[in-house]
């Protein structure tokens, strides 16, 4: 029995470190340094090469080392009786709470506006706009949109959630048919899109919405680049059917310099950073899973391949 890391574009030292305090007497490797294929059962994982888990045909459980597992069913085949399972941490929903009152508050405010003109030396007033007459409509009320929404609600935000089923959040307007979705987007000031990214939800940020959503409205995309119809955001800021974006997510990270985003006015851009996994918090949450795996017990945060989050 072996735990073998696999992580493309992040930093596997200091989890590394973490497992092997938690998890001692039992061997933890890091791909591609592996000693016997057959051995490996338990995978944590982040962003694995296409196929990689071909190599590795005992395997019961797949971890992710974030809140998604996108990058995961993704690039692999994975059967049905291996169990996926995801980090789920308050400090990432607070942390992510924390990154979109802080761009919504500027957005209100205009701080970017005066930012730039400061550096110009220009001295002119905008209008602003105030909490209390502004409306948030959240795509996604999962762990993390459920406590946005709430958070938002509570200082006094006019909020709305759309998700699969019907949520029961106080002062938060829940949307979950179909043909309520035109609704749940009309008087949107912001679109904050906190949903996970799966087959139903690829490419939701699209021409139909940006056109649904009143002229003023700004996009706030912190759940996947695969979300958002690049073209179509592009077209939508052209034609004025929205006011601005800030992107945190995108279909190829880094962003690519030569990339249209980097330089457009209207498109606020952040390098994923809205929320960051805790290194220790998650070590804590995948050496008891391990423990759970090893006794047999029902492990925690598992993810419903079918559904795909
Ligand atoms: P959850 O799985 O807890 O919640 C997903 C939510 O989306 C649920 O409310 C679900 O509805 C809803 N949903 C799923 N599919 C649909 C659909 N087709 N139509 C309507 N609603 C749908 O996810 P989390 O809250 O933990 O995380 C959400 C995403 O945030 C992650 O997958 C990740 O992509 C992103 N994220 C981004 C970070 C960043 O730094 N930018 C950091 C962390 C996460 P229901 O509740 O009814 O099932």
């Amino acid at each position: 029995m072996s735990i073998l890391l696999i992580f493309e574009n992040k930093d596997v030292k200091p989890w590394l470190k973490e497992l092997k305090m938690k998890i001692p007497n039992t061997l933890i490797e890091v791909y591609p340094k592996v000693k016997k294929n057959e051995s490996v059962d338990f995978i944590i994982c982040w962003r694995p090469k296409k196929d990689v888990f071909e190599n590795f045909l005992n395997v019961k459980i797949v971890q992710s080392v974030g809140a998604s597992i996108d990058h995961i069913t993704n690039s692999q085949k994975i059967n049905k009786e291996t169990i996926v399972t995801r980090i789920i941490d308050k400090t990432l929903s607070n942390d992510m709470w924390e990154f979109l009152i802080t761009i919504v508050m500027a957005e209100l405010k205009n701080t970017n506006t005066y930012l730039t003109q400061q550096t110009d030396k220009v001295w002119q007033q905008h209008s602003y706009k105030t909490i209390n007459k502004t409306t948030i409509s959240i795509l996604g009320l999962g762990k993390i949109g459920s406590l946005v929404a709430e958070k938002f609600s509570q200082i006094g935000f006019n909020v709305k959630g759309w998700s699969n089923s019907k949520k029961d959040i106080l002062n938060v307007d829940s949307y979950y048919e179909e043909n309520e979705f035109d609704t749940f987007l009309a008087d949107s000031d912001f679109l904050i899109n906190l949903l996970p990214l799966t087959k139903n939800t690829a490419n939701i940020l699209n021409k139909n919405v940006f056109e649904k959503l009143p002229n003023n409205a700004f996009l706030i995309n912190a759940g996947r680049g695969e979300h958002l119809v690049e073209k179509d955001l592009l077209n939508a800021l052209e034609k004025g059917d929205i006011s601005g974006a800030l992107l945190d997510v995108f279909r190829k990270e880094p962003l690519p310099k030569n990339h249209p985003f980097w330089n457009h006015s209207k498109i606020k851009i952040t390098p994923h950073v809205a929320s960051l996994t805790d290194v220790e918090q998650a070590s804590n949450q995948i050496s008891e899973n391990y423990k759970r795996f090893i006794n047999r017990e029902t492990l925690l945060n598992t993810v419903s391949l079918k559904k795909g989050y």
